[in-house]
């Protein structure tokens, strides 16, 4: 059975940080999804339910139309590109920065001054050609789907792109990093024909979501 509005959301970061938003919008989960194995959840709000995806595959979920809305990291609607998605809310949730990162002592600004060619280790593969694309570097993109950290340490790579917050896993692992390409949140996302045909039932969640980001801070 599925309810009439549904709610894309990832475990982890983003549950953990979202739950609190949901709870200021009058959303309760009937049951957590970090120790249910359920992957639809519903919630005290009969006509609203949960789906339990990947971070990286909520913008799919919701483009399609089989969520109506979701909470994903801007890092992963910029690698989506954001197509059939409505952006109404920054959460200010979540936030990090993206940033490329190298193994301490490697010189990286040398290297980009001499035009040498950089061999860059990433799951943000778009994310990072089109970083490079406009500071004119050029550069051989490996992509990889974790573990990112590894890649300069074993001679992988030159440089990563990657998601840091307190830079405790860049500096455990001997990496500095060197330039930020852009800063990170979560935002609210919903589909665009979910929005015109079910307006009434969604707008007011928009309003929800919106006053509650605004109260956290
Ligand atoms: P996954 O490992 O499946 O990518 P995560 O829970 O690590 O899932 O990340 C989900 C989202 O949380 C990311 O898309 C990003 O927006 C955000 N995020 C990831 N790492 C960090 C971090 N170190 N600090 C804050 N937010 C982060
Ligand atoms: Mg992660």
């Amino acid at each position: 059975m599925t309810a009439a509005l549904s709610i894309a959301l990832s475990k982890g970061r983003i549950f953990d940080e979202t739950a609190p938003l949901l709870a200021r919008a009058g959303i309760v989960p009937s049951e957590n999804p970090e120790t249910s194995r359920k992957l639809m959840i519903g919630t005290n709000r009969p006509d609203m339910q949960l789906i339990i995806v990947r971070a990286s595959d909520t913008p799919t979920y919701v483009q399609h139309g089989a969520a109506d809305l979701g909470i994903a990291g801007r890092d992963v609607l910029y690698e989506h590109g954001g197509d059939g998605l409505y952006q109404p809310v920054d959460l200010g949730i979540a936030t990090c920065r993206m940033m490329v990162a190298v193994r301490k002592g490697f010189d990286y600004a040398g290297a980009v001054q001499r035009g040498a060619r950089l061999r860059v280790a990433t799951k943000y593969v778009r994310t990072a050609r089109e970083h490079f694309a406009q500071k004119g570097v050029h550069i051989d993109l490996i992509r990889l789907y974790g573990s990112m950290e590894l890649a300069p340490i074993v001679g992988l790579a030159d440089a990563i792109v990657d998601l840091v917050s307190s830079g405790g896993t860049l500096k455990a692992n001997n990496l500095v990093a060197v330039e930020e390409v852009m800063p990170v949140s979560a935002r609210l996302i919903v589909n665009q024909a979910s929005l015109k045909m079910k307006r009434a039932l969604i707008h007011p969640v928009i309003e929800a979501f919106k006053a509650a980001a605004g109260g956290r801070r």
